[in-house]
């Protein structure tokens, strides 16, 4: 069997070709996976219904943000022009997560090759996050009985601050991030299970508290498990304060897909941040979810 991977053209949002953030990626990222064989066709998803974002969001900002009338703030806080790709960009996205989740129901494992907007709360979004697609996602498993306790392991480098907001009171959805101590946010929100690494953290530690904390984690019964794969953890990222290796984020990738895969727990995967100095890296670093995934449905599927 081959692995599940979402994608759609609209993952792209003209945001400036001077704007920090590498929106190029989603694109490169598509044509590596291609390249290299790790799949051979995308599904596509719709953008995300108002219905469905309506769980994990309040109507008055998806109103906002669909017809630009979000306030300047709030703008500024997500980091994006709030045109109409970037608008596409966040509900097809979402969309994604959504449609990602319900193959890994299916299959056992599937991925997106956008998502992971950790960042976005229920009343508005931040740090280029519009809308909290894994937020929906699990709300949207939850509503239908297609999950009954998630957890969503996020180990991007910067805190899960609004999937922790958004789930404080929801005993159905474990939020566990391991970030960062000193990376954004500077005001952090409470997880159900909060790792703070120290700066310049290396592989080995990184590896040894990783699968010290999954290991607990195995002691609860989840029945799915979203996962966010963020790459800015490594050493050469523009605002990841870890050093961590190509061979650390693999090896990471490896444990985490094959942990729940092996225990027959659905896996989700999302890509998350990534801002590496050198471009092709990134879209390397990134595809190492997937073909973790990959591997483990070919091997096993
Ligand atoms: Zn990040």
């Amino acid at each position: 069997m081959e692995l599940s991977v979402v994608n759609h053209q609209d993952y792209f949002a003209k945001i400036g070709d001077d704007h920090k953030f590498p929106i190029n990626k989603f694109g490169e990222l598509a044509n590596y996976l291609i390249k290299k064989k790790i799949v051979k066709k995308f599904y596509k998803p719709y953008p995300c219904s108002e219905e469905t974002l309506k769980k994990a969001h309040s109507a008055d900002y998806i109103k906002n943000v669909k017809n630009k009338t979000l306030d300047q703030n709030i703008i500024k806080k997500i980091g994006f022009p709030l045109v109409d790709s970037v608008i596409q960009r966040s509900l097809v996205a979402t969309g994604g997560t959504v449609l990602a989740s319900k193959l890994a129901i299916k299959n056992g494992v599937a991925c997106n090759t956008a998502g992971g907007s950790h960042h976005a709360n229920f009343e508005g979004g931040a740090g280029y996050c519009v809308f909290n697609d894994v937020a929906v996602a699990s709300h949207y498993l939850l509503d239908r009985g297609l999950a009954g306790r998630i957890l969503i392991v996020d180990l991007d480098v910067h805190q899960g601050n609004g999937s922790a907001d958004i789930f404080k009171n929801n005993k159905n959805v474990f939020t566990f991030s391991m970030h960062s101590k000193t990376n954004y946010p500077v005001k952090k929100s409470t997880s159900d299970l909060d790792v703070e690494l120290d700066d310049n953290l290396e592989d080995d530690d990184y590896i040894k508290i990783l699968k010290f904390y999954i290991n607990q984690l195995n002691d609860e019964n989840f029945d799915f498990v979203f996962y966010v794969a963020g790459v800015d953890i490594h050493f050469n990222d523009r605002l990841g304060k870890l050093k961590i290796s190509d061979e650390g984020i693999k090896k990471r990738d490896e444990i985490v897909t094959e942990n729940f895969f092996s225990r027959g727990i659905p896996l989700c995967g999302v890509l998350g941040g990534g801002y590496n100095k050198d471009f092709n890296k990134l879209v390397e670093l990134h595809s190492y979810l997937h073909q973790s995934c990959a591997e483990l449905i070919s091997t096993n599927g």
